[in-house]
């Protein structure tokens, strides 16, 4: 059964169309990296956004002279500047440690009360599935959320913490397999204004220009290969992939999804 298919049947609204979305991300930045200019166009649709951060990103320099406090502390104001650039209203740190020894069972606990206070209409994360992923945070978070998804609708799992909720769907950035393409055109600068405001991250480390470089080429070759209009070839798309929670769970063909 093909993608279009299996969410027609569900009922699914399209990733913009959607009327909540929680946005959880490892580190601080990670949202803007992966999908900036989609939660750009959210925010503009007046979508209600939730944004998480799991860690506290205190290993987001490698100087050591840079006190894990003091890391934190940067990272807290950046990432206000970032919501308030974008337009981001409500925005928690679960407080994590940025490469800590913190199990995917632990923030599940955390995150299925929350799932059930907020009541998305869909989940966004990082893909832990790509192939080659390394960082234990981005393999932990992503897990710990569809985990999560599956604890959140069920009344018997975490009794007592919230009313069972379910979320329809789930769409995973930096992923290896996309199978949905959003044109960001409008909102590309917006992104990368707030990928700059991120400054600890991307003005202080020389490779992150050339970081930058790569993220908008990518976008332009996915506007190429995947814009329905393309008629002065020129645009700027964010991929993601998309499942229902159904595909979650003893569902091999997602991948091909
Ligand atoms: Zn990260």
């Amino acid at each position: 059964m093909d993608q279009t298919m299996v969410r027609q049947i569900l009922g699914l609204s399209d990733l913009l169309e959607v009327k909540s979305a929680l946005v959880i991300e490892p580190h601080p930045d990670d949202n803007e990296v992966g999908a900036g200019a989609t939660v750009k166009e959210w925010l503009d649709r007046k979508v209600r956004v939730v944004y998480l951060t799991v860690t506290d990103g205190r290993c987001g320099t490698e100087d050591p002279r840079v006190s894990g406090e003091e890391m934190i502390e940067t990272r807290r104001r950046e990432r206000q500047e970032v919501n308030r650039l974008l337009g981001v209203q409500e925005s928690y740190n679960l407080g994590f440690e940025d490469g800590g020894n913190w199990s995917e069972y632990q923030l599940m606990a955390v995150l299925v009360p929350l799932i059930r206070q907020f009541r998305p209409e869909l989940l966004m994360t990082v893909d832990p599935w790509t192939p080659y992923e390394s960082h234990p945070d981005h393999v932990k978070t992503g897990k710990a959320c569809t985990a999560a998804l599956i604890s959140a609708k069920n009344g018997v799992a975490f009794k007592g913490q919230g009313d069972p909720h379910t979320v329809p769907q789930v769409a995973f950035y930096g992923t290896a397999y996309p199978n949905t393409f959003i044109d960001v055109t409008s909102t590309w600068d917006v992104k990368i204004q707030a990928l700059l405001a991120h400054h600890s991250q991307f003005q202080e480390d020389p490779a992150s220009a050339l970081y930058l470089d790569f993220l908008s080429a990518e976008a332009e070759r996915l506007f190429r290969d995947h814009a329905e209009h393309r008629d002065d070839g020129s645009g700027r798309m964010e991929a993601f992939k998309v499942l229902a929670q159904l595909q979650l769970h003893f569902f091999p063909d997602a991948i091909r999804s």
